[in-house]
């Protein structure tokens, strides 16, 4: 693989992207936890182990609808049992079952003392204060579920470290956890930069488009798991864009895009570092996405130092920078560990030329099923041509070099969502 070099007074190599991300992850520790109610958790990691304070069930209960008997009740041919008791859901035997009686019972209902199995009321039919047993062979058991099976009072039953998915909060709910501590989204603020750009709802004059970038950016750092807002469009002017820059430096992740290339109106690692955010680089080998620039703030108090990403204005360069970079970020701050499907794998659905001395991402879409997936290169005319791109399932990862791809290899493969 062909380093890829840095013009200027002291050349030196671009940092690989392994070598950047794991810069970008030593920076990003987890958010303190905080106190969060269950309809704000989800997505949310869980930082304390949830106890039960209960046996779940908390009776012995019963599974369908039907009669609670006694199994050695109906071993010696007599299947006719006298009718006890009613139990409805939400009440409680009044007392327990006698010998060669059958309480009718409705799902969900604590099975009375002596009862030891229930039976479906389909397979029983009732004539007055009788009750005929049809099932053949009625086990002890049956249809019972016995209090604590799901779990014991005192027992884990969401580990710490776990992201709290519907199911789990269900779980919480049931065993009385109505507060969870856990770290919070990490608040995210977007600032797009550039004299061009006009907001989505005004028609561009002459030389100007659209700012695309931060209604993207701030919908993928909602998804990611980080509660995103924009500001204004800043100015290619310095004093304008610091003053802007630094109310974005209250967020917990600032992301910026525009002005991190090499260009005269590239303002905008100038005005990190005046603000005093510490470069910790800027430009990776990586295409698109190169003028990336990272960085973090000093710490305030309480508040750990934000971590700052400039990305490159071309939409492309900026989605591919957010995938590759500022997702693991977000997820590190939340307290999610790395994930495995970062980088992917996917076979390729038809042949690739590539050509570059830097490790290319290309908009591909999955074609078929398997281990790894199928995937096919889109038709794409590069970092500004997001409408292509949007279009994609993932990106697909190719290495540094000139090289012709066969059908069916196998190359690596950053999914989208
Ligand atoms: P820059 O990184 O500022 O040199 O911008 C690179 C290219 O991306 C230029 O063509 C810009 O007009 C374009 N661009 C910059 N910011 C945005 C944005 N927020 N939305 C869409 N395009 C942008
Ligand atoms: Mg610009």
């Amino acid at each position: 693989m062909s380093p890829g070099w840095e013009g200027g007074e002291a050349r030196r190599p671009l940092p690989s992207v392994a070598e950047a991300l794991a810069m970008v992850r030593g920076r990003a520790a987890p958010l303190a936890p905080r106190i969060h109610a269950l309809h704000e958790a989800l997505g949310l990691v869980l930082a304390q182990d949830a106890r039960a304070d209960l046996d779940m069930p908390p009776f012995d209960k019963a599974l369908l609808d039907g009669y609670a008997v006694r199994a050695g009740d109906l071993e010696a041919g007599d299947r006719r049992l006298a009718v006890g008791e009613l139990l409805h859901a939400g009440g409680t035997p009044a007392r327990p079952l006698g010998p060669r009686e059958a309480a009718v019972i409705m799902t969900g209902t604590p099975v009375p003392a002596g009862a030891d199995a229930v039976v479906m009321h389909e397979r029983t039919r009732r004539s007055g204060d009788v009750v005929e047993i049809n099932e053949p062979a009625v086990k002890r058991g049956q249809n019972i579920l016995p209090r604590g099976r799901e779990a014991r009072a005192g027992d884990v039953v969401v580990e710490r470290g776990r992201v709290l998915t519907p199911a789990r909060l269900g779980v919480l709910a049931s065993f009385g956890c109505a507060q969870v501590l856990a770290a919070p989204r990490p608040q995210v603020v977007v600032v797009p930069t550039g004299d061009e750009l006009v907001e989505p709802d005004q028609a561009p004059g002459p030389g100007q488009i659209r700012d695309s970038g931060s209604t993207m950016l701030t919908a993928l750092a909602n998804q990611a798991g980080g509660c995103a807002r924009a500001l204004g469009i800043a100015p290619d002017l310095p004093d304008p864009l610091r003053g802007i820059l630094e109310r974005g430096l209250e967020a917990d992740l600032l992301l910026i895009t525009g002005g991190v290339s090499a260009g005269q109106r590239d303002l905008v690692p100038d005005a990190l570092e005046a603000l005093g955010v510490e470069c910790v680089f800027h430009k990776v080998r990586i295409k698109p996405g190169k003028p990336i620039w990272f960085g973090v703030a000093a710490a305030r108090g309480e508040h750990p130092g934000t971590l700052v990403f400039g990305l490159p204005g071309n939409p492309v360069g900026a989605l591919v920078g957010f995938l590759v970079f500022v997702r693991p970020a977000l997820q590190a701050l939340a307290g999610r560990p790395a994930q495995a499907s970062e980088m992917a794998r996917a076979r390729l659905a038809k042949p690739f030329r590539h050509r570059g001395d830097r490790p290319t991402y290309h908009p591909a879409v999955v074609t078929g099923a398997g281990d790894p997936v199928w995937a096919r290169a889109l038709d794409w005319a590069g970092s500004a041509d997001l409408r292509r791109a949007a279009e994609a399932d993932g990106f697909l990862a190719f290495e540094a070099g000139d090289r012709d791809y066969a059908e069916g290899e196998i190359v690596g493969f950053l999914p989208m969502g």
